[in-house]
């Protein structure tokens, strides 16, 4: 599943590309992804002219005078550039075409994804509004999530995966900022010092940072017309390693369940 590094990448890989390009055409092939893509899209975008490109949380954002496009990657999106006259392959559901000649491409074969269109101001969207901070901000910090955790008795690994606390801290990213800060994924959110919750935020912008930069490698993938896409292989510490050796102390890793999810950490490590 494309998570924040991913979407970081695909923004940086795409906003070169559409920055300031007028749009001749949308199509559409098959408006059912998560929401119906809305039909009057190539109508309200042509010869419009793309202002910006941004991220915010798995939400990119795609600005023009009267509003913006909101794309959503789901499970299995992603988006490449190719030349207009490129023939679509069979989970390509949807184009915008740009008068440079290029248009950028959605494929999506399990259509979790999303199309959205919102008039004027964008954070005014539903999927948007309540929204925590970025966690690669200066608001994301000790201060931040020592306020926001007191009196919370959820663990704290699902307090950093809620997405009002902060965004874009998935699975794999929580089980190893956790360990990287020493803490254990089920203690309670509020008996966090203020020392472990800056531990903690530094760690999170830590693991994050390190995907972003290992995506940057892979940036060709989302420009290439065959676009194969950029996973990222990392060096986990916890993650997926049940049963192995910590490579801090050697402890073997144990794996438990926190709301779906699998948890991995180091019963020695981590406290
Ligand atoms: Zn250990």
């Amino acid at each position: 599943m494309p998570e924040l590094p991913e979407v970081e990448t695909t923004l940086r890989g795409i906003g070169p590309h559409l920055i300031g390009q007028q749009i001749t055409d949308a199509v559409i092939r098959n408006p059912k992804l998560r929401w119906g893509i809305p039909g009057d899209l190539p109508e309200l975008l042509q010869r419009q002219i793309v202002r910006s490109v941004q991220r915010r949380a798995k939400y990119l954002l795609i600005a023009f005078d009267h509003g913006t496009l909101i794309l959503h990657l789901g499970m299995s999106g992603s988006l490449r550039i190719q030349p207009v006259g490129t023939p679509p392959e069979r989970h390509d559901h949807f184009d915008l075409l740009l008068d440079n000649g290029k248009l950028l491409r959605l494929r999506d074969p399990r259509r979790f994804g999303a199309v959205l269109w919102q008039q004027g101001d964008v954070k005014q969207h539903p999927l948007l509004n309540s929204l925590g901070p970025e966690p690669l901000q200066g608001a994301f910090d000790a201060d931040y999530l020592y306020a926001v955790t007191r009196k919370r008795k959820a663990a704290i690994k699902l307090v950093i995966m809620d997405g009002h606390v902060v965004v874009g801290v998935g699975n794999i990213y929580a089980n190893e900022a956790l360990f990287r800060a020493g803490i254990r994924p089920q203690l309670a959110a509020g008996k966090l010092s203020k020392e472990r919750c800056a531990r903690l935020t530094e760690t999170i912008k830590q693991v994050l940072r390190a995907a972003i930069r290992k995506g940057g490698s892979s940036l060709r993938d989302y420009v290439d017309s065959d676009g194969k896409q950029g996973y990222f292989q990392q060096h986990y510490y916890v993650y997926g390693r049940t049963g192995a050796p910590c490579r801090a102390c050697g402890t073997p890793i144990r794996q438990i369940k926190q709301g779906q999810r699998s948890t991995f950490f180091c019963p020695a490590c981590q406290r």
